[in-house]
């Protein structure tokens, strides 16, 4: 590979985050630094580990610590994705309130279009039970790699190993190909949060949500919203919605 084009999938690759979510073993977290470092990836946060830092972390990573030493640590997941455009969800499973699913090459190519203008987080579940419903529903979409229906729960390290490897074939791949970032700018996952916390209030408001059942309905909506990606400006407007809406539910009861 020309200098340059190792550059260009190395910058590529850069703003391609891993996030491990409340991982158990010590060793699956520097198995994961190393399957990342092989293919390129160095951006690794740590959402609440178990057991970290550890000395089999350090072991298993082999020569990949610097990536352990460099990883961020959170406190929610929340945190680790802040700033990141695009949030994919890893599952081995499909789930009852299915999302938009990508298999792994596929989701790969679209980390690597939008990682041109924003940052792009790969979450990974637990290794018991993988993601909640409540992390599942901060991802755009679903990515699930292909396998035996019969026994398709890889460990975690390697489903990290394979997608990093799908990221770098793609990063390779469009080296040296100017990629059409997406025509609009859609807002950060902290944005969104904002969104869905004005409008699970106001619609507790004009009593639209019942506060003893409420989780159904926003598992619904956030789905339409993260679907539909809203940028700025959108988002604008509907929290302009969302007041005026909060004002006059206020105003009718006031009068
Ligand atoms: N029993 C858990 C599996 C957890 S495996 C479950 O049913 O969800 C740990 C993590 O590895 C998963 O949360 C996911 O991030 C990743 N993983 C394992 N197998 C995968 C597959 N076939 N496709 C995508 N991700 C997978």
């Amino acid at each position: 590979m020309a200098a340059a084009e190792a550059a260009e999938v190395a910058q590529r690759l850069a703003r391609i985050r891993v996030v491990l979510i409340n991982t158990t073993h010590p060793g699956n977290i520097g198995a994961t630094a190393r399957a990342m470092k092989v293919m390129g990836l160095s951006s690794l946060h740590l959402v609440t580990p178990k057991i970290y830092p550890h000395a089999e972390a350090t072991a298993r990573a082999s020569g990949a610590d610097d990536l352990l030493q460099r990883a961020q640590l959170h406190e929610s997941l929340e945190s680790a994705l802040a700033g990141c455009g695009l949030v994919l969800g890893t599952s081995a499973r499909l789930r009852t309130l299915p999302l938009p699913l990508l298999d792994a090459r596929r989701a790969a190519g679209q980390a690597l279009v939008e990682s041109a203008q924003h940052e792009v987080a790969l979450l990974f579940g637990r290794e018991r039970y993988g993601l909640t419903n409540e992390e599942m529903q901060r991802c755009h979409f679903l990515v699930n790699i292909p396998s035996n229906p019969e026994y398709s729960s890889l460990n975690i390290a390697q489903a990290v190993q394979i997608m990093a490897y799908e990221l770098r074939i793609a990063a390779q791949g469009f080296a040296d190909i100017e990629l059409a970032p997406p025509d609009w700018q859609p807002v950060d996952d902290v944005q969104m949060e904002r969104l869905f916390e004005h409008l699970e209030q106001t619609l507790l408001d004009i009593r639209f949500l019942n506060p003893r059942q409420p989780k159904r309905l926003l598992a619904r909506l956030r789905r339409l919203f993260n679907r539909a990606r809203p940028d700025q400006n959108e988002i604008n407007i509907l929290r302009g919605i969302l007041k005026a809406t909060q004002d006059a539910a206020r105003h009718s009861e006031e009068t």
